[in-house]
C-alpha cells in the first residue's frame, strides 16, 4: 500500500508541474481526478503512510521565477470534487447537519484558469494567479488586455474579488488551426489555451489570443447572500455568468445539473463541472474550510467521456458467422459512468491503422450510449516495451486455419461446426431482437451447450422436458426455470420476423427480416420467393437476395424450419399494417439516452408501425433525433447539423396522440 501512495505521489506531482507550470498536461483531467481521488482515500485509510510532499495538501503549484511573485490579501482555495449523485447529496447531508436547511447557489465550472483582481476606488490595480493560493504570480499586463474587463468600474469601490479567465470554442479552433499551419505545438484544450496565454511575459499574445473573463467570488464583504454578491459585481460592471441559479434544496440542485449535463455542448465555452456554493455567507462561516478547500462549496465533475488506460492485451473472439474479431482487454476504466474491461477492435485493419501495440496506453471513449471506443495509442507515453500485434491464424477454439474474406479485411473460421459459431448462433437466436427469450443470458447458454443440454435450435423448445434437471443446476431455482419456460412458450407466438432474424441468415437483421416478413407474410411464401421477386423489395440487394436463396435451398435448413413448424412455432407476420401519422410515417428517427417512461426497443417498434425508420447514427438525412437523459454524442451531432430534437416529454405527447 505505501508503495501505491508513494508512486501516487510521484505520479500527481509530475502532473501538477505538467499542467500548471508548463500548461501541457500528459494525464488527462479525469485520470488525474481519478488518481488524485484514490490517493485521498488510501491516505485517510493509512494516515501513517502519508508523505510530506503529498499533493493532496497543496493547491496549484509553486510560482515559477519568471513572474513576480504577488501575495493574496485573501487565501485562494481550490473546491473538493464530487463525481455523483451520491456524493453531492453526501455534501448535502454534511452542510444540513451544520447549519439546517439552505439553499444553494449552482454555478456552470468554467474550464479556464483562476485569477483574482485588485480594484482600488474603481479603477483596476493588479491581477495574478492563484499560485499555491497564498502566493500567486502578478499577471497584470496580460489581465488587461481582456477587453470585456472594465479598468474602472461603475462605481468607486475597493475590491479583492476572483474569477476565471477562459477562452470560447471558436477562439481556441481558430487558434490552433493557425498553430497548425505554422507547424507549431497545439495546445491540448481551451484551458490550456488560456493558461498558456495569461503566462506570458509579453502581453502582445494576451492581446492577440482574445480571452474572456467572468467573476464568481468577493471574498470579504457585508452582504448576506453569496447570490446578492454576483448580483452587486454585475451593478459594478464585473462580468459575471447569467446561468448561475438559487436552487432551494439538493432536488434543485439535481435538476441543474442534469440540465447542464445535457446542454453543455451548446455552450460557446468549455465547462468541467458544476459549482453548488451554499448561499448564506453567515453559513458559509459557520461551515469553515479544510486546509484546502471551503466546507460551504463543492465541484460536481462531469464524466468522462475520453480516458486513457492501458491496453494490456488483444484477444480474438470468434462470431455466429465464424468472424472473427479482435477485443482490447483493458485495465478497468471508468468512463461516462461505466466501468469499461473490454473493447471491440473491430478488425485486423483497424489495429493497423490506429497503430495499437500490446501495452500501450490508449484513449478510449464513449459518449452516452455508444458502445466504448479505443480512439488510438498516446504515442508520449511509449516506453518502447510495447509489443506489435501478429494476427493470430488458426480459429482459437477448434485451431482451423482462418480464411480472409473476400473483402480482405475480416478473417473467418471455415469450421461450420465451431463451438464458438455454434454457441454464439444460439446467443442470437434467443436474444432481444430476435426471439427474445428471457433467462437464458450469455453464459447459461454456454454452459447448457457444454453440458450437452443445449446443442441446437429445436433443443431450446425441448427444455421443458428437461424441467427437473434444471432445477438441478447450481444458480436455477423452480421459479428461474419456471421463467425460463414461460418465456420459450411465449416466443412460439412471435411474428415472423423475430424467426427470421434469430435463423442468422447472412446479412438479414432485424430490419431486413421485418422487410420480408411484412412483403411475404409467410415463412413458406417467403421459402418460395425467386431471387428477382426478393431484388424488388427497396434495400434488398443482390447480396441479401442470393443469402436468402441460397439459405432456403440448403436442405438442413429447410428441415429445420419444418421441425420449428411441429413444435407450434408461428410462421407468420402478426405485424399490424402501417399506420399513418403525420409526426412519424417517412420520417427517420434516431434514438439516444434513456427514455424513462418506454424502453427503447418499445419506441422503435412504435416509429415501425407507423411507418418511420430508426437508424443507430445521426446524419443530415435524420429527420427527429428522441433525447432521453444521458444522452451523448448523438445529441451533439443532432444540434450541429440543426435536426428536430424530441425530449421525453415530445415523445410522450407525439404517442399519446396517436390512434
Ligand atoms: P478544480 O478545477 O477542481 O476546482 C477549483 C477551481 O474551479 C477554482 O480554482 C476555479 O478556478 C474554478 N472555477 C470555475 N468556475 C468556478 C465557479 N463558478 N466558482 C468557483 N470556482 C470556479 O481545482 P483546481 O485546484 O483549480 O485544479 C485541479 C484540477 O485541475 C484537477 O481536478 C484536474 O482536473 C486538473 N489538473 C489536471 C492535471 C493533469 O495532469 N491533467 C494536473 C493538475 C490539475
Amino acid at each position: 500500500m505505501q508503495e501505491r501512495i508513494l508512486y501516487l505521489v510521484d505520479v500527481l506531482n509530475k502532473a501538477n508541474v505538467e499542467y500548471y507550470v508548463f500548461d501541457n498536461p500528459t494525464l488527462t483531467d479525469n485520470e488525474y481526478d481519478s488518481l488524485m481521488d484514490e490517493l485521498i482515500k488510501l491516505e485517510e485509510k493509512y494516515p501513517e503512510y502519508k508523505v510530506s510532499n503529498s499533493p493532496t495538501g497543496r493547491i496549484g503549484n509553486e510560482v515559477i521565477a519568471e513572474f513576480k511573485k504577488f501575495t493574496h490579501p485573501t487565501p485562494m482555495f481550490s473546491l473538493s470534487d464530487v463525481f455523483n449523485e451520491e456524493e453531492v447529496r453526501d455534501f448535502d447531508r454534511k452542510v444540513t447537519a451544520v447549519v439546517g436547511k439552505t439553499s444553494y447557489m449552482c454555478e456552470l465550472k468554467m474550464d479556464g484558469l483562476a485569477v483574482s483582481l485588485i480594484y482600488k476606488d474603481g479603477k483596476f490595480v493588479s491581477a495574478a494567479t492563484r499560485g499555491d493560493g497564498v502566493v500567486g504570480e502578478e499577471i497584470t499586463h496580460n489581465v488587461k488586455t481582456i477587453k470585456k474587463l472594465p479598468l474602472t468600474l461603475k462605481k468607486p469601490v475597493d475590491l479583492e474579488v476572483r474569477g476565471e479567465i477562459y477562452m470560447r470554442k471558436d477562439v481556441f479552433n481558430k487558434l490552433n488551426e493557425e498553430r497548425k499551419k505554422n507547424n507549431l505545438q497545439l495546445f491540448q484544450n481551451p484551458r490550456n489555451a488560456a493558461a498558456g496565454s495569461i503566462r506570458q511575459l509579453d502581453s502582445s499574445i494576451a492581446r492577440d489570443r482574445n480571452l474572456d473573463i467572468v467573476l464568481y467570488h468577493l471574498p470579504n464583504t457585508n452582504l448576506s447572500l453569496h447570490s446578492q454578491t454576483i448580483n452587486y459585481l454585475s451593478e459594478v460592471g464585473l462580468p459575471t455568468n447569467p446561468n448561475n441559479k438559487i436552487c432551494n434544496n439538493i432536488e434543485e440542485v439535481m435538476e441543474y445539473i442534469a440540465y447542464w449535463t445535457k446542454k453543455r455542448p451548446t455552450l460557446p465555452y468549455e465547462i468541467d463541472g458544476i459549482v453548488i456554493k451554499v448561499d448564506n455567507i453567515e453559513y458559509q462561516k459557520k461551515l469553515g474550510f479544510t486546509v484546502k478547500y471551503p466546507k460551504w462549496a463543492v465541484a460536481y465533475k462531469f464524466p468522462a467521456e475520453k480516458v486513457i488506460t492501458k491496453l494490456t492485451d488483444i484477444v480474438c473472439t470468434v462470431g455466429r458467422t465464424g468472424q472473427i474479431t479482435p477485443n482490447a482487454v483493458l485495465e478497468p476504466v471508468k468512463v461516462a459512468g461505466s466501468t469499461i474491461r473490454r473493447a471491440t477492435l473491430h478488425n485486423y485493419p483497424y489495429i493497423l491503422e490506429k497503430d495499437l501495440k500490446v501495452g500501450d496506453y490508449v484513449y478510449l471513449h464513449k459518449a452516452g450510449d455508444v458502445i466504448p471506443e479505443v480512439v488510438g495509442p498516446v504515442i508520449e507515453r511509449r516506453t518502447g516495451a510495447e509489443k506489435t500485434y501478429e494476427m493470430i491464424k488458426n480459429c482459437p477454439i477448434c485451431n482451423t486455419k482462418l480464411e480472409l474474406s473476400s473483402s480482405k479485411i475480416d478473417y473467418y473460421c471455415p469450421n461450420k461446426n465451431c463451438q464458438a459459431r455454434m454457441v454464439n448462433s444460439l446467443i442470437h437466436f434467443i436474444s432481444r431482437d430476435a426471439m427474445n427469450i428471457d433467462g437464458l443470458g450469455d453464459r447459461i447458454m454456454e454452459d447448457f451447450y457444454n453440458l450437452g443440454i443445449i446443442k441446437n435450435i429445436v433443443d431450446i423448445y425441448k427444455l421443458k422436458d428437461k424441467k427437473e434437471d434444471l432445477i438441478e443446476l447450481e444458480g436455477f431455482g423452480s421459479k428461474s426455470v419456471s421463467n425460463l419456460l414461460i418465456s420459450i412458450e411465449e416466443s412460439k407466438n412471435n411474428s415472423l420476423e423475430r424467426l427470421l432474424n434469430g435463423l442468422g441468415i447472412s446479412g438479414i437483421g432485424l430490419k431486413s427480416a421485418r422487410l420480408l416478413a411484412k412483403k411475404y407474410e409467410t415463412m413458406n411464401n417467403l421459402m418460395n420467393a425467386s431471387f428477382e421477386e426478393l431484388l424488388e423489395i427497396k434495400d434488398i440487394g443482390e447480396v441479401l437476395a442470393n443469402n436468402i436463396n441460397k439459405y432456403f435451398s440448403n436442405p438442413a435448413n429447410r428441415i429445420l424450419i419444418n421441425e420449428l413448424e411441429q413444435i407450434g412455432i408461428n410462421m407468420n407476420y402478426n405485424g399490424k399494417k402501417v399506420k399513418f401519422a403525420e409526426a412519424i410515417t417517412g420520417k427517420k428517427f434516431v434514438i439516444t439516452g434513456t427514455i424513462d417512461f418506454m424502453n427503447r426497443d418499445k419506441i422503435k417498434e412504435i416509429i415501425l408501425d407507423y411507418g418511420g425508420n430508426v437508424s443507430e447514427s445521426v446524419s443530415k438525412k435524420t429527420d427527429v433525433v428522441i433525447c432521453g437523459h444521458d444522452a451523448g454524442s448523438k445529441y451533439n451531432k443532432a444540434i450541429e447539423l440543426n435536426i428536430t430534437i424530441w425530449d421525453a416529454n415530445k415523445l410522450q405527447e407525439v404517442i399519446e396522440s396517436l390512434n
